[in-house]
């Protein structure tokens, strides 16, 4: 990218996440009070910093957080837990895992006391028809889930369990399998996605003079051009398109060049039912290859 066109993308980029904070804010508001069906997030993780970090993109999620109903529980579907088969955490007191290395010692004395749900991980059990479930014991609650909830749920009072990502399966599989979470949202389940859009860390570069920045907003030409393919594609439902995400054009397969950190979303936008409306924020790209854009899709039942 030259001079002129990082100058632009950088000027473009608060003025969005601007422009979404209002949208997306003002839209819980107004929607929340009149339905029963609870509302479905993929959150843009990023840096596990962002668990302990006062920044943009934190006070972000812990505004969006203040604004939500208070969930029955939490099904979290995080990109840091990958399994063959599918499984839930079926333990009562689920572990924070630090799975991550070279981070502050700040960082791993997090701990995230959310209680599990026996009750959660046996409804989704129920509610997924086409494949076995595991009941799992040893996974506990990794840092793509509490370097969220920690945000969106300071008190760690929400129940919380986690759905691995079958590593053995295809993006259709994963969005198939996520439809039939649907029923939950009428149960006070929120279900949450959490990955990011847009996550290479073969091309990784901090904007000119934030060298150790990880989050001041800094996108390569490609990495701005498939965030707003995604956005493009999950404005006009065209799910299709996302699914096939790899062969659509080179903005996007670069920007999922393992699928891991992607297919959270899809798992977000399978429940998408017609009466919800979506709304982004945190829509920023950030080290050059990757984007915190987060989406959240709310309306009321027809
Ligand atoms: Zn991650």
């Amino acid at each position: 990218m030259d001079r002129k066109n990082f100058l632009k993308s950088l000027a473009m980029i608060p003025l969005s996440t601007q422009v979404m904070k209002l949208s997306a804010l003002e839209q819980l508001t107004s929607s929340f009070a009149s339905t029963d069906l609870m509302p479905v997030l993929f959150v843009g993780h990023g840096s596990p910093m962002n668990a302990i970090e006062d920044n943009v993109f934190s006070r972000e999620m812990k505004a969006i957080g203040k604004k939500l109903p208070k969930p029955k529980a939490i099904l979290m579907v995080s990109a840091h837990w990958e399994t063959k088969g599918t499984f839930v955490t079926a333990v009562e007191k689920p572990e924070t895992i630090h799975d991550f290395g070279g981070f502050p010692r700040e960082l791993f004395e997090v701990q995230y006391p959310a209680p599990g749900s026996k009750w959660l991980a046996e409804e989704t059990q129920k509610t997924i028809s086409t494949t076995t479930v595991g009941l799992d014991y040893r996974w506990g609650l990794d840092h793509g889930c509490w370097s969220v909830t920690r945000n969106l749920f300071p008190a760690a009072d929400v129940p919380i369990i986690q759905l691995s990502l079958d590593y053995t399966r295809e993006a259709q599989y994963h969005y198939d399998l996520a439809k039939q979470l649907y029923a939950l949202r009428k149960k006070g389940v929120l279900i949450i996605g959490s990955g990011n859009m847009v996550h290479n860390f073969g091309y990784v570069a901090m904007a000119p003079g934030y060298e150790g920045d990880f989050n001041h907003p800094f996108g390569h030409a490609w990495a701005l051009e498939a965030n707003a393919t995604f956005k493009k594609l999950i404005d006009t439902d065209d799910h299709k398109s996302l699914i096939n995400y790899k062969t659509y054009s080179n903005a996007l397969k670069l920007a999922a060049p393992t699928p891991e950190h992607y297919l959270p979303l899809l798992y977000t936008l399978a429940l998408k039912d017609k009466a919800d409306r979506v709304s982004y924020f945190n829509d920023a790209a950030v080290a050059g290859s990757f984007t915190m854009t987060s989406v959240i899709l709310s309306g009321k039942l027809v």
